[in-house]
């Protein structure tokens, strides 16, 4: 259980981030869901507090330092603590490497590495003063393997993995673990958009045969944010069915 603890979640308004958002919170974890639109997490505060949870929805871009900041600091003027952060917010501007623009790349690697960069700076001035702290990157198993087409996208995913370790490095004496998580084919709205037969062909490469689910990768980040947990750091959680080993 995760009673009292106090989670941030990036990109919380759908896919991924709104199921760990939600598990957190089913935890007992409380919630501070943000996007960049309150739209989607209305919808999600609703369901914590139905469920009897406690949850502020923060709307702010990850990439724009202020509101990265802001985040962290509502989680404190709200909660009084932070004990948990999961930078899940993420995009892909896919495209081939010749034909790859400089406003894909810029916004890829500004939302997905940049983004993880500065809410992770600022939770770390909180989490070291607590000595006490779990942050959690959701990579990709992209990151790993690189894939033509997303040469942004790969870029920013293996320099989350950087990121990762050389946070872990840094907060490791005072207690606060970092930790990633590469998730391989998720069913959500940024894989939506394939044909049966795209599907197929990735369920082919795939030794478990099927797509990941939301729920598959949220139980990982439960696992990571638990007491059971606490002497992992600088890690690589691969969530991928087998498809990267
Ligand atoms: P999704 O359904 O497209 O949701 C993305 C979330 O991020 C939304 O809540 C979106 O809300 C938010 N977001 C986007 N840009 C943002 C910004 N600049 N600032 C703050 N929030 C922002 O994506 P998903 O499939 O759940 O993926 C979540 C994470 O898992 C991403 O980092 C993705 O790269 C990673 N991942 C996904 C898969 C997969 O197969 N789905 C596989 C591996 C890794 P707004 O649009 O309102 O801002």
């Amino acid at each position: 259980m995760l009673t009292g603890k106090v989670a941030v979640v990036t990109g919380a308004s759908r896919g991924i981030g709104k199921c760990v958002a939600l598990e957190l919170a089913a935890q007992g974890a409380r919630i501070v869901a943000s996007a960049r639109t309150l739209e989607g997490l209305d919808g999600l505060a609703a369901e914590i507090i139905a469920a009897g949870g406690e949850v502020i929805a923060v709307a702010g871009d990850v990439s724009v330092s202020t509101d990265a900041d802001r985040l962290v600091a509502r989680a404190v003027e709200g909660f009084g603590r932070l004990d948990i952060l999961v930078n899940n917010a993420g995009i892909t501007r896919d495209g081939l490497l010749l034909r790859m623009k400089d406003e894909d790349w810029d916004a890829v690697l500004d939302t997905n590495l940049k983004g993880a960069f500065l809410c992770t700076r600022a939770a770390a001035r909180v989490m070291s003063r607590q000595k006490s702290g779990r942050i959690i990157n959701i990579s990709s198993v992209v990151g790993e393997m690189g894939n033509a087409g997303q040469v942004n996208y790969s870029a920013s995913k293996a320099g989350m993995l950087g990121l990762t370790k050389s946070t872990a490095r840094e907060l490791a004496r005072r207690n606060v673990t970092v930790n990633a998580i590469t998730p391989g084919f998720i069913i959500t709205d940024m894989t939506g958009g394939l044909s049966d037969k795209a599907r197929e062909g990735l369920e082919a490469q795939i030794p478990l045969g099927r797509l990941g689910t939301v729920d598959d990768v949220a139980h990982s980040v439960l696992f990571l944010a638990s007491d059971q947990a606490a002497y992992i750091t600088g890690q690589v959680l691969g969530v991928n069915g087998g498809m990267y080993m």
